[in-house]
């Protein structure tokens, strides 16, 4: 089994539900709502496809919520036409929201005037356009076309020395208080610079009743890698979020800030996702590159708890081909063995660390085909995924919602179960599902553990073997 998971965007080229139940079979666990595209209404009529199919395939996949986050962007044009720009071309890019055209256009953020300096680039869709600032003054800013194309409205500026809005944007806050209404698994914030963006969105989950929704930080500005220490400590995940970062610091950095950043959040215990141009080329192709095929190889060696696919399922020609796709190249990653932590042997840690260490090493051992953590919050498999055991971990819990969630850690299967009554009851209950969800051969033996803060509550806290 897989344990290094699979999230796919869903667009154009996958919300229909044939598509849906096509992207699920060949092994998506995370489905991303890219909210920096389309509306309300289109978002939830895709949540509520995607959880149709979920059903049909009896899987417990999770809807990730993705924030537009308070990027800058260029505002209308007029006729909405794109307007063309050659090298050498001058351009305006004035403070406002009126309509822009040649010559001119407009962004509502009035802090990129007053902190850009001549000589500064802002790039423009992507990179795909880059422009020089020759002078800048409170409602408008001088540039010269270095690298020209066609300028859509609404295409985002990168501008990387120019700090962004620090507060939460009203289209964010709208999009969030939708999302968490609709039941959304998991919640990413885009352009993270600070601990206190995460702390903020934690608030109005709270506020919306929901305050348990993992919180991911998109780590693509520079202020979010000086500050990783701290961001880290305050977030449940963090993703490596390449598509802007390359833009926002030099693109040769980027190998060696992903590499930090798996193994800090790891130091940590906080999944870290791998996004952005993994399998770029097969948005046109049926087959990625081999510097594509290594790439995503390469971050299961470095431990990612999961890979995103973007534009690849969202608008390339190839969804499902693109999933099959990594799916491959990460099963063969994995078969050279999982990524492990340095060990720790340190005294007087917490109980339900040692614990689960213990259970991993038990299953190392004593070649267990699993093991399995009865987990109502989905604590002790968290903690194991942590350890980054041989065996897959089947996450035996009772709420749909805490399942789906799982589904972000690395090495965890996640399964509903009735988790009533005896806890001899429970483990034969689980016992039954877990040989099905694991495919365990006849003799197999699973390990079973839980944890619990509470070291005097009977019942809990246990690590036990036995032969199904
Ligand atoms: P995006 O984030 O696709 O929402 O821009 C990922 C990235 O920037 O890499
Ligand atoms: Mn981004």
């Amino acid at each position: 089994m897989r344990h290094t998971k699979i999230i796919a965007t869903i667009g154009p080229a996958s919300g229909q539900p044939a598509t849906l139940d096509n992207l699920i079979a060949a092994g998506v666990d995370i489905v991303r709502l890219n909210f920096s595209h389309g509306t309300q209404s289109d978002h939830a009529a895709k949540f509520h496809m995607v959880r149709e199919a979920a059903k049909r395939a009896r899987r417990h996949v999770a809807i990730l919520q993705d924030l537009s986050g308070p990027k800058i962007r260029i505002g209308v044009l007029a006729g909405g036409r794109a307007i063309h720009l050659e090298r050498g071309d001058a351009l305006v890019v004035a403070i406002g929201d009126e309509t822009g055209g040649p010559g001119r256009v407009y962004t509502d953020y009035a802090e990129l005037a007053l902190r850009v300096v001549k000589g500064d680039r802002l790039l423009i869709d992507d990179g795909k356009i880059e422009l020089e600032v020759e002078s800048a003054s409170t409602g408008e800013i001088h540039t010269r076309v270095i690298e020209g194309g066609e300028l859509g409205e609404h295409k985002g500026i990168n501008a990387p020395r120019v700090p962004l809005r620090s507060e939460i944007t009203e289209k964010d806050r709208r999009d969030l208080e939708f999302g968490l209404a609709l039941g959304v698994d998991l919640v990413a914030l885009s352009f993270v610079q600070a601990a206190e963006d995460i702390t903020r969105a934690r608030t109005l989950m709270r506020e919306a009743g929901r305050p348990k929704v993992p919180i991911i930080a998109k780590l693509e500005r520079p202020e979010a890698i000086d500050h990783l220490d701290e961001i880290l400590d305050a977030t449940d995940a963090v993703m490596v979020a390449r598509g802007d970062l390359g833009l926002e610091i030099p693109l040769e950095r980027v190998p060696r800030v992903q590499k930090e950043i798996l193994r800090k959040a790891h130091a940590r215990s906080v999944p870290a996702i791998v996004a952005t141009q993994v399998l770029e080329s097969m948005r046109t192709e049926p087959r990625p590159t081999r510097a594509e095929a290594s790439d995503a190889a390469g971050a299961v060696d470095g431990g990612a708890d999961a890979i995103m696919l973007s534009g690849e399922t969202a608008t390339g020609r190839y969804p499902v081909r693109s999933v099959e796709v990594l799916d491959a190249i990460i099963r063969d990653a994995e078969s050279m063995g999982a990524w492990a932590p340095p060990a720790d042997n340190q005294p007087n840690v917490d109980h339900t660390r040692a614990l689960s260490e213990a259970a991993v090493t038990l299953a190392r051992r004593s070649g267990a085909h699993a093991i399995v953590a009865v987990t109502r919050e989905g604590q002790t498999a968290r903690l194991l995924s942590a350890t980054r055991p041989q065996a897959i971990i089947l996450a035996a819990t009772d709420s749909e919602e805490v399942a789906r969630r799982l589904n972000l850690w690395r090495g965890v299967i996640p399964m509903v179960c009735d988790l009533h009554g005896d806890m001899e009851d429970v483990i034969t209950r689980v016992v039954d599902g877990a040989v099905k969800r694991s495919r365990a051969p006849d003799n197999a033996t699973l390990v079973f553990v839980n944890t619990a803060t509470d070291l005097d509550r009977g019942g809990s806290n246990f690590v036990r073997i036995r032969r199904v």
